[in-house]
Order: structure tokens, then C-alpha cells, then sequence
């Protein structure tokens, strides 16, 4: 199969469908790879990495979508991007369809069988194509708020591990969760005084295992949060209530009872953020300050560290993606029901439930 990649053109976005080393595993497969000129810049990819790996530079964006089988993503495909998509082909990616009728209009006119990143499950009800970008930013919330607890960021002049003789400082992490539990794995090893709060009795006692003691955890209810906000340093909101928006755990009366200049790190903010006073913000502009408290609520935060991003996702979409191109996808699809939970449009139609449901297709 001839497979393309093209250079995102979303806003501020840096990842790449296919990484070279991807590419090299496709090309050893038999597949032809087509790599739009300087679509790995943003990971430090230069196109001789991915020629060296077997691909052929194509000059612009058009040229890989009219010559390719199969194009694989990372950010839904922008107007200009969906005027190329035609019947029959292929297009693998992040498409988070429900909440965008107009996308979806395009792709169902297109013709294309579109597979999204975010519907793929895995054993048990997991979405793993989604969960390593959950890896990335509950890691990421940790340096996102050390920084910030810098006096010059607006932050209380706090070092989180302390030093000898003086303590560290306080970090709450609010849902044990993927973001959750790799939060407190940062913040553990920075020697911060770490608590987990989770509603759910196996979370918190997978993570009190884990842990040993290195972060205690507690069951989370309006009173715990209450008390608990007032002692940290860092609050870190990582709860998710499966297709709801998130529950405003840490209301604006709160923050009056809070350290002046503790921190808010709002990872749920894509979920409509578990902080009242959570607004979604910018890599370029990401922190703001509410009755003395710091805020950082980017709803990418993924795409600032987008060479880890970009390596992590692939590490899982490449083996579907190899499934697909060896087998064909309705084979591919066939042989993994997973992946097959993947399939969201096709040949001008909704095959996604849920999506349908949201936006009144037949399904
Ligand atoms: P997850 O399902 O793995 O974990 C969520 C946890 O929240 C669960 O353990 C659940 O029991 C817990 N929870 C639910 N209600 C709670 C409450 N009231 N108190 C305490 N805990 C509660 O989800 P995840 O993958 O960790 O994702 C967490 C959030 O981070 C999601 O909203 C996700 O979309 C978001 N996210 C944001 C970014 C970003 O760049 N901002 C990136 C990745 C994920």
C-alpha cells in the first residue's frame, strides 16, 4: 500500500503522523511511504531522516493526499485537508467527531474511511491510542507547576522537593486516573509530599500499592477537597467522568481559604476543566492569577513537548497502522474488533454510534 504523512497545519501543532523510524518499519513491511516536505520539522525530523528511512519527499500537501492509499495524522484534517480526501481512501488520525458537525459533514462527502485514533479500544474498555497523551500531560503537570511556583511566574517561591532542613512542598493531585497517577509518579520523584484523591475504591488502592507510602492517597469528597486545598502548594485537577463534562471540584470560595500563590493545574480543562475558575489557555500565554492563585489550564499540553508526543503515539498507532496497510483495512478491521471500533465514516456514512447519534445521521 502507498502510505503518506503531510506537515500538520493545525494551530501551534508540532507532531507528526509518522515518525522515521515508523516509516522504516512500513517500507521494511513492502509499503510505500510518501512524506510531504518538512512534515517532521516540528519533532527535529529533517526530511533526509525520513529518506533515509525509505521515504519518498513529496513538494506539498496535495501531491501525498492525490497519491496515497492511506493518510496518517495526528490532528483532524483542516478544511484545506478535507477538499483532498476522496472516496475509497484511507485516513487515520484524531478525529473527535462528535463535537464537530462540520467535519464530519466533509468527511461523510468525501467518501473517505476514516479511522479515529480516539474510538480504538483495548482489552477492558481502554482507549489506548488516547492514553498515552494522558501519560504525557500528567507528567508534563508537574513541570507545568513547579515552574509556575516561581515568584517570577506568580508563584509562591516554592522548591517542591525542599532541601535538607527544609520541607517540600505539597502537591494534591485530584483523580488517580492515566494523568493522575503519572502526576504523582513526577511529583514523587521530585521528593514533593504527595496526595492522590479518587472516588473509586480499586484506584485508590492500586495506587496505595504502588506507592508504598511514597504518596498517600484519600477517598475524595466535597470535604476532603476543601481541606486538602488549603494545605498544597499544587493541585492538580485530573478527574474524568466518561462523556460528561468535569465536576467543579474547587469552587472560587476556595481559593480565598488557599496558600497565596499556590498553583492550579488543570489538566481536565478539555473537559470543561474541575477548577470553577478554570478558562482553557495557550502554550504561548498559559498561566493566569485568580484571588492570588496561579492558573495553568492548556488544553494541548501534549503538543508542547511534541517530540515525546509524537514517539509515544506512534508506539501505538503504528501497529495498527501496519495491520491496515498489510491487510487492507477491511480485513485489518475484520481480524481486530479494537481497531474496528475505530471506524467512524465510511463511504458517506457515519459508522461511529455515538457520533451519529450526537449529530442525527442515521446510523
Ligand atoms: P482516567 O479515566 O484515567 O482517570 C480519571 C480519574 O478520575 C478516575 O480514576 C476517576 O475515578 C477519577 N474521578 C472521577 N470523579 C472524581 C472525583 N469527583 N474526585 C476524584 N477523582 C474522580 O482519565 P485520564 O486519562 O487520567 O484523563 C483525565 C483528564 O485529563 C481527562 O479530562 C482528559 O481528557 C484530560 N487530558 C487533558 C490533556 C491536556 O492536554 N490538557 C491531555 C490528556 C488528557
Amino acid at each position: 500500500m502507498r502510505v503518506g504523512t503531510v506537515k500538520e497545519i493545525k494551530n501551534h501543532e508540532y507532531r507528526v503522523g509518522l515518525t522515521p523510524e515508523s516509516v522504516r518499519e512500513l517500507v521494511s513491511h513492502g509499503h510505500e511511504v510518501w512524506v510531504e516536505s518538512g512534515a517532521g520539522l516540528g519533532i527535529g525530523a529533517e526530511d533526509a531522516a525520513y529518506s533515509a528511512a525509505g521515504a519518498s519527499i513529496k513538494p506539498d500537501a496535495k501531491t501525498v493526499f492525490d497519491g496515497c492509499e492511506m493518510i496518517v495524522k495526528v490532528k483532524e484534517p483542516q478544511a484545506g485537508e478535507r477538499a483532498m480526501l476522496r472516496e475509497g481512501q484511507i485516513l487515520y488520525t484524531y478525529l473527535h467527531l462528535a463535537p464537530d458537525p462540520e467535519q464530519t459533514a466533509d468527511l461523510v462527502k468525501s467518501g473517505v474511511t476514516a479511522i479515529a485514533y480516539e474510538t480504538v479500544t483495548g482489552p477492558g474498555g481502554t482507549l489506548p491510542l488516547l492514553k498515552p497523551m494522558s501519560q504525557v500531560a500528567g507528567r508534563m503537570s508537574i513541570q507545568a507547576g513547579a515552574t509556575a511556583l516561581q515568584k517570577a511566574h506568580g508563584g509562591r517561591g516554592v522548591l517542591l522537593g525542599g532541601v535538607p532542613g527544609v520541607l517540600p512542598g505539597k502537591v494534591l493531585v485530584i483523580g488517580g486516573g492515566v494523568v493522575g497517577f503519572h502526576a504523582a509518579q513526577m511529583a514523587v520523584g521530585m521528593g514533593a509530599d504527595v496526595t492522590i484523591l479518587d472516588r473509586d475504591p480499586e484506584v485508590l488502592e492500586r495506587l496505595d500499592n504502588h506507592f508504598e507510602g511514597r504518596a498517600k492517597t484519600r477517598f475524595s469528597n466535597l470535604a476532603v477537597v476543601q481541606q486538602m486545598v488549603q494545605e498544597a502548594e499544587l493541585v492538580i485537577g485530573a478527574v474524568l467522568v466518561p462523556g460528561a463534562a468535569a465536576p467543579k471540584l474547587v469552587t472560587r470560595e476556595m481559593l480565598k481559604t488557599m496558600k497565596p500563590g499556590a498553583v492550579l493545574v488543570d489538566v481536565a480543562i478539555d473537559q470543561g476543566g474541575c477548577f470553577e475558575t478554570s478558562h482553557a489557555t495557550t502554550h504561548a500565554d498559559p498561566t493566569y492569577v485568580v484571588d492570588g492563585i496561579v492558573h495553568y489550564c492548556v488544553a494541548n499540553m501534549p503538543g508542547a513537548v511534541a517530540r515525546t508526543s509524537t514517539y509515544a503515539l506512534n508506539n501505538v498507532t503504528l501497529p495498527h497502522a501496519l495491520r491496515i496497510a498489510d491487510l487492507g483495512w477491511q480485513a485489518a478491521l475484520k481480524a481486530n474488533p479494537h481497531l474496528a471500533n475505530g471506524l467512524n465514516v465510511h463511504a458517506g456514512k457515519v459508522t461511529y454510534e455515538a457520533v451519529a447519534t450526537e449529530l442525527g445521521y442515521a446510523y
